[in-house]
């Protein structure tokens, strides 16, 4: 524990990638970007199938960018391929495989404080320190148990998905549509939903899914909750509040991820209504440390504002500290 840097930057999504290349633009140096995964971009790459359509104004949100990141609609691998050139082209050090356990403020006597960034065995030294490690780590789960002999049938990405089964999707939004529809090309698909409509969808994934159930690629069943799963000769049964059971091959959740409290208490950051506290420039109420993309929204953001989020937090730094 000897060199300080000046920004460390924990979680090397989009949110983290904006705010390390930003602040570079803004001819910060000495930027570290910690991710615990073996490459940046975990949640793109756990969660977004094969050539998934990206878009810039996810779930129907106009954002206009701020910085200096030129992001357009795109497919995974596209978005992939930018974040890699993005960082290759500007000098940000990007430490993979490093999870951060929590964060600690030291201003004991010293003239100038800074942040004890803790990672397994060892810890590194920051003035500036931005948390955005999402929500996806912890991705929301039903409140029933889920039965220890279906388990490796119950999942929350399309992982080990085959074709040739029948699938239940939950959820409503656009992560579930996409599942449902993209599955339903190889899959017998049912898509549970507990409202009525899919309206929080964007128009493109409300069309998509109004057509696969026109064409009876996908079977809806909404308005509808699940009461329980249970294990049925190593099948899911599926409980249903208001209809008969069924039984599925595999049942993929799509329902959102969790603030990541935990570390947010650890490390003093205050939570309010489900989400960290923050300034009007992502700072915490912790000076210098700040927070930034989907861990800022209360049911999940978009990379354009996850970029704009790492811009602010440039510009804030650069501003009070040069
Ligand atoms: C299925 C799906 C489809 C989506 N489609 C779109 C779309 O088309 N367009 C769009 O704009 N948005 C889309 N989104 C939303 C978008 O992916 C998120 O808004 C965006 O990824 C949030 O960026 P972030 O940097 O805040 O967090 P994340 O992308 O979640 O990145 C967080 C990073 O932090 C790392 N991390 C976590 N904990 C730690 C730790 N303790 N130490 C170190 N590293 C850590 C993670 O491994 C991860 O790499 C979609 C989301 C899902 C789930």
């Amino acid at each position: 524990m000897s060199h300080m840097y000046n920004l460390a930057i924990i979680g090397a999504g989009p949110a983290g990638i904006a705010t390390a290349v930003e602040s570079y633009l803004q001819g910060i140096r000495d930027i570290v970007l910690l991710e615990k995964d073996q490459n940046h971009n975990s949640t793109i790459r756990k969660y977004y199938k094969e050539n998934k359509r990206v878009d810039k104004d996810w779930k129907g949100q106009k954002v206009e960018l701020d910085g200096r990141i030129y992001f357009v609609d795109g497919t995974k691998e596209t978005t992939l391929d930018f974040f890699d050139e993005i960082l290759a082209n500007h000098s940000v050090e990007l430490k993979t495989h490093t999870e951060v356990q929590k964060i600690e403020k030291r201003e004991e006597s010293v003239k100038e404080p800074f942040f004890e960034v803790f990672v397994a065995g060892s810890s590194i030294m920051a003035k500036n320190v931005v948390v955005t490690i999402g929500r996806m780590g912890k991705p929301n789960k039903p409140d029933y148990k889920i039965p220890t002999e279906i388990k490796n049938r119950v999942g929350f990405t399309l992982d080990g998905c085959v074709g040739g089964e029948k699938v239940l999707v939950v959820g409503g939004g656009d992560s579930a549509i996409e599942y449902a529809v993209d599955l339903s090309a190889k899959n017998e698909v049912c898509i549970c939903y507990r409202r009525e409509s899919f309206r929080r969808a964007n128009p493109t994934n409300q069309r998509d899914i109004a057509n696969a159930i026109m064409h009876k690629e996908v079977e809806p069943i909404l308005g509808i909750d699940i009461v329980s799963l249970e294990s049925e000769d190593g099948r899911v049964k599926v409980i249903f509040n208001d209809i008969e059971p069924q039984t599925f091959d595999r049942v993929i959740y799509a329902i959102g991820g969790t603030t990541p409290s935990v570390f947010l208490a650890s490390s003093g950051i205050k939570e309010e209504d489900g989400k960290p506290v923050h300034d009007d420039n992502y700072e915490t109420n912790i000076k210098n440390l700040f927070v930034a993309g989907d861990i800022t929204q209360e049911s999940g953001g978009s990379i354009a504002l996850g970029l704009n989020h790492g811009y602010a937090i440039a510009c804030y730094i650069q501003k009070n500290q040069n």
